[in-house]
Order: structure tokens, then sequence, then C-alpha cells
């Protein structure tokens, strides 16, 4: 552990917004500086058709999004309470899974609206993970030219981070985020319980991205995440809630000075070049969270090579993922064939890589001099090899 980490800092003010029994946290996101979208953090989906009712979004069509998964825990009680301000609820469920990220999924939206005779001035509804939320976002940049639409997110990393900043698309030929549109959304509405159904290895896989947003931007945040571990492995919800709330805050201040991506947004594709390439190596078989862990272990050990963190910081930063039950290596890979891969990434612009590093622990830069041989050296970092390990 950091020796200079303060105790249980709280770096942000709550505001606290009285609902009924419920309490609930709001934050403003800005796009070209002036007010966007409201996140509101809360914790049932009561208060939904409040936040309509104030954005006039009522009288209208509603189609929600969600997939196979979600769509029956949650969509009917979500269903219920807007029927009385909608002229139409209708769902629609998409198979769950990255695997159906894609062009086709979009198009049976097309053609699912259309049948339901959605019009450019009616909703949609993201009501899912970071799955549903791109392919959802993207559906309502793209149809009629642009439709409203709302992200209700369902996972920890559509929470904290995929929901927020109006990055949308799909994956094209197996390639992650090859088609997509920013398009911001007028509502990020989250209710935290649903994060009690999310399967462990889907929940700690969101967790890679809160680390990311600690790693990046805020040490005193990544302190807390650490001194608060157990709780945040255990769901306590009330620590979910602050956890969640400076999470959101990082992604918004981030998204708000650079949001078409010009400059310090790539900041967030930390982790993310070898990340996404091992999620296509790996055919999609691990989690975005887990490939983005490896991912981000790799990028931290180029940063020590570098002398840009300590040894003691890296070691530190890799082994935080541990009780998160996040891979810090991986076996059977291919470490040329994962170095190549590197490059068909959209991050990669024309030759050059820009890669993110740690220029110490909460504060990254962008790096577009990190060579094949350091990627190669980070890989092979987290490579576990079972044959040379036998032998040793
Ligand atoms: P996901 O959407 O695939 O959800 C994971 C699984 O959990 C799915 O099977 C889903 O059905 C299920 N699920 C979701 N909520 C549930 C709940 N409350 N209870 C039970 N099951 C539930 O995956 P994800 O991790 O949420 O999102 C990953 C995607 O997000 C990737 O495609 C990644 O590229 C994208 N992403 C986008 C951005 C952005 O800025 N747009 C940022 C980060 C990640
Ligand atoms: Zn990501």
């Amino acid at each position: 552990m950091r020796s200079d980490s303060p105790k249980r800092i709280r770096r942000y003010p709550l505001f606290y917004i009285e609902k009924g029994n419920n309490m609930s946290q709001r934050i403003n996101v800005l796009y070209q500086k002036k007010p966007c979208y409201d996140i509101v953090i809360t914790r049932d989906f009561n208060g939904l058709t409040e936040e309509l009712e104030l954005l006039q979004l009522t009288g209208k069509k509603i189609a929600i999004i969600t997939d196979t998964q979600v769509g029956p825990i949650y969509s009917q009680e979500v269903k219920e309470l807007l029927l009385p301000l909608s002229e139409q609820v209708s769902i629609f469920e998409m198979p769950a899974g990255e695997a159906n990220k894609t062009l086709d999924t979009v198009k049976s939206i097309y053609t699912f609206l259309i049948q339901e005779g959605f019009g450019r001035k009616d909703l949609l509804i993201a009501l899912g993970g970071g799955v549903v939320g791109d392919v959802t976002g993207y559906a309502a940049a793209t149809y009629m030219r642009g439709i409203d639409f709302i992200q209700m997110p369902t996972t920890l990393l559509s929470q904290n981070d995929s929901s927020i900043g109006g990055k949308t698309g799909v994956d094209f030929d197996g390639y992650k985020n090859m088609v997509g549109a920013f398009k911001m959304p007028r509502l990020v509405y989250m209710n935290l319980n649903v994060l009690t159904t999310l399967d462990d290895r889907q929940y700690f896989s969101g967790f890679a991205e809160v680390m990311k947003h600690g790693l990046i931007k805020d040490s005193a945040f990544y302190t807390w995440l650490i001194e608060n571990m157990y709780e945040i492995c255990e769901r306590d919800l009330d620590i979910l809630e602050e956890m969640i709330f400076r999470s959101c805050n990082i992604k918004k201040t981030v998204v708000e000075k650079d949001p078409t991506e010009q400059g310090d947004r790539a900041l967030l594709n930390f982790g993310h070049t070898i990340g996404h390439a091992i999620e296509k190596y790996m055919n999609f078989e691990l989690t975005h969270g887990e490939c983005i862990s490896l991912g981000a272990v790799a990028a931290a050990f180029i940063s020590w090579k570098r002398n840009l963190i300590s040894m003691e910081d890296y070691y530190e930063v890799r082994d935080m993922y541990v009780p998160f039950y996040l891979p810090i290596s991986i076996d059977h890979i291919e470490p040329k064939e994962i170095l190549q891969l590197t490059k068909s990434d959209k991050k990669a612009e024309g030759k050059k890589i820009k890669f993110i590093l740690l220029k110490r622990i909460g504060k990254a830069v962008i790096d577009d001099t990190v060579t094949d041989a350091e990627i190669l050296d980070a890989i092979n970092e987290i490579y576990f090899n079972e044959e040379e390990d036998a032998c040793e």
C-alpha cells in the first residue's frame, strides 16, 4: 500500500437529493461547455418517471432496448412505470453478449422500430450493460438521422464508464468498435440495486475500468479503492454508491474537456491497446474488463521500464487486480500475434500507436514512441508460459 495515502479522503462533495425513502445523486455533464445531460445515481427505478417529465419526454413512443439476460429480469418493471406517461412502450430484446455487438443487431433494431411505427421524435432506452448501451446509442444516432435515447446501465462497467460520454458503436469483422458515432444521451439513469443480479465474473470485470479511472486521473481514488477493497468485493451499496459517483465524475471531467477524442480523452484508453488485441485474439471469450486488466498491467510494465513509475508502484498496480478476480497473466497466447493485432486497433493512428502510459499513479500520458520491442516485452510479461515455468 502506498505510504503517502491519506485515509478515506472524500474529494467530491456528495449532493443528496431526497426522493421518498430513497437517496439519489446527480451529476450534470456538459457538452461543448453547455449542460447536456444528468447522470442520476439511485437505488430503484421509481424516479425515472419524474426525470422524463422534467425532460419533457412524455407522450412519446418508447422502445426499451435490452438483452435476453437483462430483459426478463427488469424490462417489465420499467415498462409498467413508463406506460402512464407514454403513447406506447415496446420492448426489443437483443441476444446478450459482445458477439452480438454488430451491425446485424442494429439492423434488427431498425426493422423493429419501423414495424412499431417509431418516428424521429420518439425515444429509445438502453436497458443493459455496455453492449446494449453501445448498440442502442448507435441505433439512436443513425435511425432517421437521430432519435433521442436514454442510458439505463445495469453492469458495473456501464454504470461507471460506458454509459457516459456519448461514444456509441459496434464491432466489425471482429475488430472492436470499428463502426460508431458520438451521440449524447438525454439522461443516464442508474439503479445500483441491479448490480445484485450480476454474476461475479461480470461484476469484477467492471472493476477494471474503475481502477483505470483512479490510475489515470486520481491517485486518492486509487488509494480509496485499495482501502475499501473488502466492501467493494462484498458489493456494499453505500461504498458502491461512492465509488460509482467518483468514477463517473472522473469520466465526466475527461469527456467534457475533449468530447470527440481529439486529445486527452485518449487517456481513457489506458490498457486498451493491448487489451483490445487480446479481446480479439481470444475471440471475445474473455470479458472486456478482463482484457483491460491484462492490458493495464502491460501498460504499467512499460511505464516502469521507462522509469516513469517505480518498480513498487508497478507491482502494486499489478497485484491490485488480483483480489478483484481479474487476470494479471494469460496462457496459450502467441505474443507476436497479439503485437500484430495492436496495429489494427483503431487507436493506432497511421503507423504510430497512441499508447497510454502512467507518468505516476493518478496521471497518465499519451505516447506515440512506444516501440514494437517494448510492446512485445510487455506482452511477454503478462504471458504465463507453463512450459517455460515447468523447466525452471
Ligand atoms: P455486457 O453488456 O455484455 O454485459 C455483460 C453480461 O451481463 C451480459 O450477458 C448481460 O446480459 C449481463 N447483465 C447485464 N446487466 C445485468 C444485471 N443487472 N443482472 C444480470 N445480468 C446482467 O458487458 P459490459 O461489461 O457491461 O460492457 C462491455 C462493453 O462496453 C464492451 O463492448 C465495451 O467495448 C463497451 N464499452 C464502451 C464504452 C463507451 O464509452 N461507449 C466504454 C467502455 C466499454
Ligand atoms: Zn473499456
